[in-house]
Order: structure tokens, then C-alpha cells, then sequence
């Protein structure tokens, strides 16, 4: 057996096409400002591959690039400036940024442009199951499942990774599509026998090879979204012999990453038209 996989760029591909039309059919041009501090080759990375797709997509963007040693409370001023902007729809601080408070620069984002969804107020809107929005990560995870159709409904689901980013919030999604949802972290025992109950098994970790196919219940929908840099390669949590035991697997690269790109852009479009008022 070999599993099916999920790919990650044709589904992002499929994604960014049905954005660009529903931009096209906007009366209104969706603005995104991302903010970034210092030289982080990563950073910069990663803030350019979603300028890239942004624009496919037809919103316009812009980047703030702060210089090392900018203050915590300068990066709030500026935060608070694109608060006040009518015209900015979406705003994105890339995170971390050198000398500055995670948790306080997410808070003093205005929640509905907040399009990581990692503002309290967004973190509670999804934990009591109302409109807002949701990290990019675990909506794509999730588009990938529908896309492949993996049944979620009342299916064992095992998330190893509780982090603020990926892991707690994928537990809340699937919650929401009722699947029975275990969050296994560091210190969770018999982590091998708890994933081979999995119907569905997300590894969020950063620890290339941590799944194993003997941990995989055959014909399981397996999610990679850990990411490791490996002699300059790119490695997941999941070991690649994983296929052959499982029904469907993320490949990596191509597989989750692209999802969360195209996630970051699908935000921006839907902070818009909620900010706006257009049902479009
Ligand atoms: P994080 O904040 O470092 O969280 C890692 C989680 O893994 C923690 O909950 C930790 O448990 C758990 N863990 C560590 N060692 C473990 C082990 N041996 N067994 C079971 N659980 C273990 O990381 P993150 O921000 O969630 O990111 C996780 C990975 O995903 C990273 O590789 C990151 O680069 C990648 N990532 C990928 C995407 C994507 O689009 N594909 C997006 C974001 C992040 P404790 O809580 O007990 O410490």
C-alpha cells in the first residue's frame, strides 16, 4: 500500500485561483501591510513568499522593514498607526522579531486584521466556536483534508505539538468538524501507541523523523508540518517510509508550507470583506 498524497502546491495552486477571481469580483482592492524586524535571512524568506502570492492573488502589499534594535515600543507605535489606517485590511508582523515581546505585539493588533489569528481575542472567538480569524497553519492543514477528502467527522485525531501557533489551535478545528481530538506534547507517555490510534495524525514538532511508520494506524491521513533545515534541505517530523502505511500523507517539501502561505493571503481576502462589508 502507498499512501495517497496530498499536495500542497496543487492545492495552494487551486486556492490561489479561486482568490484571484473572488478579488477580481471585489469593488475594492485588499491591502496588506507586513512589518518586520532586522536582517533574518528566514524572515525576509518567508515575508517575501507571501508578498509573492498576495500579489497573484491581486491585493497589494507593502513591507515595513524595521532596523535591528527598533524598540518594542516604536514596533507597538507603528502596529498602532496601521490600527487607525482605513485603508490597510490585513496587518502581519513576522515574528521573531530581535528584543521584542511575542505576546505583546500580537495583542495590540487590531483582531480583525489580524490575519495570523493569533490575537487573544481571536484565540477565544475559535475556542467558542464564533466567526473570526484562524491561523493560517491549521486552516491549511485542513483545506488539505477536504481537498483529499479525509473524513474528520467522529474520527480519532491525535495532534503531537501544542504549540500557540499550530498545535492547540488544529485541536479547536477539529474539535469544530468533531473529530475526537488528543493534544500529545514533550511529556506525554507512549507517544508511539497513542499515534497508532490515530485516524488522523498531525505532526507539529520540529524533530525530523519523530514519526515512524510503526506508530501509523494503516491507512491513516498523516499531516507533516514540522520543519527542519538538514544540510540545507528541508525535513518534516515524518519519516518518508510513512507511505507505506498510511492511506494519506503530506509530502515534504510541497506540502503543508505552501497551504500556510496560501492561508496567510485567503485571511487577508476574508479580513476585507469583513472590514468592508462586501458579501462578495
Ligand atoms: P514549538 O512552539 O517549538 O512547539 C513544539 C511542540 O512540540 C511543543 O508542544 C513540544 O512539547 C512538542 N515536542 C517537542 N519534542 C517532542 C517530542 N519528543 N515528542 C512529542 N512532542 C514534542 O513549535 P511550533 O511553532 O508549533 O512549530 C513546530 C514545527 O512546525 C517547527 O518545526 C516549525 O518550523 C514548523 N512549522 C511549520 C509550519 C508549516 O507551515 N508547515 C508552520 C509553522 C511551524 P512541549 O510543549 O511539552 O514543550
Amino acid at each position: 500500500m502507498s499512501a495517497q498524497l496530498m499536495d500542497g502546491k496543487l492545492a495552494s495552486e487551486e486556492l490561489v485561483g479561486a482568490l484571484r477571481a473572488r478579488v477580481a469580483a471585489l469593488p475594492f482592492t485588499p491591502r496588506l501591510t507586513f512589518v518586520r524586524v532586522g536582517d533574518d535571512p528566514a524572515s525576509a524568506y518567508y515575508v517575501r513568499s507571501k508578498e509573492r502570492l498576495a500579489a497573484r492573488v491581486g491585493i497589494v502589499s507593502e513591507t515595513r522593514v524595521l532596523p535591528e534594535g527598533t524598540t518594542q515600543d516604536e514596533l507597538l507605535g507603528i502596529v498602532e498607526g496601521l490600527n487607525r489606517d482605513p485603508e490597510v485590511d490585513g496587518i502581519l508582523v513576522q515574528l521573531p522579531a530581535p528584543g521584542v515581546d511575542e505576546s505583546a505585539v500580537l495583542a495590540a493588533i487590531e483582531p480583525d486584521k489580524d490575519v495570523d489569528g493569533l490575537h487573544p481575542v481571536n484565540v477565544g472567538r475559535l475556542w467558542s466556536g464564533r466567526p473570526g480569524l484562524r491561523p493560517a497553519t491549521p486552516l491549511g492543514v485542513l483545506a488539505l483534508a477536504d481537498r483529499y477528502g479525509v473524513p474528520l467527522e467522529g474520527v480519532r485525531a491525535v495532534v503531537v505539538g501544542r504549540s500557540n501557533l499550530v498545535g492547540k489551535p488544529l485541536a479547536a478545528m477539529l474539535l469544530e468538524r468533531n473529530a475526537t481530538v488528543t493534544l500529545a506534547h514533550s511529556r506525554t507517555r507512549d507517544l508511539a501507541g497513542l499515534c497508532r490510534e490515530a485516524d488522523v495524525l498531525v505532526a507539529a514538532v520540529g524533530r525530523p523523523g519523530l514519526v515512524q511508520p510503526a506508530m501509523v494506524k494503516p491507512g491513516a491521513a498523516v499531516f507533516d508540518v514540522g520543519l527542519t533545515r538538514v544540510d540545507g534541505k528541508v525535513v518534516g517530523d515524518v519519516s518518508p517510509d510513512v507511505a507505506q502505511v498510511a492511506g494519506w500523507l503530506t509530502p515534504m517539501p510541497g506540502g503543508t508550507g505552501l497551504m500556510t502561505v496560501a492561508m496567510v493571503v485567503a485571511n487577508t481576502v476574508e479580513a476585507a470583506v469583513r472590514r468592508r462589508g462586501t458579501a462578495a
